[in-house]
């Protein structure tokens, strides 16, 4: 089986539409360019028919954005297939996404339709789909919590109607890597023609489970994966971009899978996403979270400072990341104020190291953190 996986962002679709992180029609552009620099295969650009203003928005990126698929979302109505196919027609390689509930609660509780009329409604909106691209995703909704041989059904008669890409969503966040995994090798047994059609990945991180997930997807076949920059998305968010990019990159010996990334775009990327959207992630996020790749224990500090691989399983300039490699505060050694004194220009002899370092940490007991004009001040004192 081939290893290339295809990377989807929904950055601009699940992320967008969870609290905080609504974007104006320019911000989606300018992530969109950011998101084609990065080397995604696929962005999902919006939800044409949830408003004027993302019909306006994905219709702008279709006919801007070079490089990437430009997928649009519809529900698996004829008035949102419609919507979607307008929307992304500008562009030379685009994608209609379709969906409907396959679990028994969403048909019963939400669609109220029976399970015949849910096989009839994706039959007859995937063939709409593709009378306008010859690219079409199907998803079935809340796959993970649906019945076997339902789901099973729902998945031929979206492929009997020409879909392209199956998506198995873990839309709520439910299953476990084990359970995930086994879903895509028994779909991919079961199902005829199953190596005709890529299976795609979308997990939800409520039970903090969505990157490993995604790769135990992967595991079980599935060669496309729904993503998200810093995983946003609804609730806990979706796999996040730049965990699944590293996973794959330096665990390359477990996860032995390829991919079309420019891993160094994923710093730029993730702070454009920082100015558009209200909040950062957390300081000790993976990759890209202030602390990744910084330092404040002395023990820690000394290791790094003779040999990073000491405390560092990966580099910050790889992923485009600005590293803050020694934070100098209470638990900073002699070691590490030397190494700042250096890059500061100072060169001390071992006495007036001893001292300003005595100095340094009767400050520091005081000051959470010291930045360097504090350590300038230190030196210029007179001892
Ligand atoms: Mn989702």
């Amino acid at each position: 089986m081939n290893d290339k996986v295809f990377f989807f962002d929904t950055s601009l679709r699940d992320g967008e539409q969870s609290p905080g992180c609504t974007m104006h029609h320019a911000e989606k552009l300018r992530f969109a360019h950011a998101l084609a620099n990065l080397g995604v295969d696929i962005i999902e650009a919006g939800f044409p028919i949830a408003s004027d203003g993302d019909l306006g928005s994905v219709q702008a990126i279709a006919r801007e954005v070079r490089g990437p698929r430009i997928a649009a979302l519809a529900r698996c109505k004829l008035g949102d297939i419609e919507a979607a196919a307008r929307a992304v027609e500008a562009a030379p390689l685009n994608r209609i996404h379709t969906f409907l509930a396959s679990s028994d609660l969403h048909l019963q509780a939400k669609l109220r339709i029976t399970r015949a009329q849910a096989l009839d409604q994706v039959a007859q909106c995937v063939a709409l789909a593709r009378t306008h691209t010859a690219d079409v995703e199907f998803s079935a909704e809340d796959a993970t919590r649906s019945d076997l041989d339902f789901l099973l059904q729902m998945i031929a008669v979206a492929i009997q109607a020409g879909a392209t890409t199956i998506n198995l969503p873990d839309t709520v966040g439910y299953s476990t890597p084990a359970e995930y995994r086994a879903l895509f090798e028994t779909v991919r047994t079961r199902i005829k023609n199953a190596d005709s059609v890529i299976f795609s990945t979308h997990c939800h991180d409520d039970l903090g489970l969505a990157v490993i997930n995604t790769l135990a997807g992967v595991e079980g076949g599935a060669r496309q994966v729904e993503v998200s920059v810093h995983g946003i998305g609804e609730r806990a968010g979706n796999a996040a971009l730049e965990e699944v990019a590293a996973l794959m990159h330096i665990r390359h010996d477990a996860y032995p899978y390829t991919n079309g990334l420019k891993l160094d775009e994923i710093g730029p990327t993730s702070r454009l996403l920082d100015d558009i959207i209200s909040f950062t992630p957390s300081p000790n996020k993976a990759i890209v979270g202030r602390n990744a790749f910084a330092h404040a224990s002395g023990i820690h500090q000394h290791g790094v400072l003779a040999n990073p691989l000491t405390y560092e399983i990966m580099s910050s300039a790889a992923f485009g990341v600005h590293s803050n490699t020694i934070v100098l505060g209470k638990h900073s050694g002699r070691r590490a104020l030397q190494h700042r004194l250096q890059e500061l220009g100072f060169t001390l002899t071992p006495e007036e190291l001893n001292d300003t370092y005595t100095r340094f940490t009767t400050l520091a007991d005081r000051k959470k953190t010291l930045y360097d004009q504090d350590i300038i001040a230190l030196v210029a004192q007179p001892a």
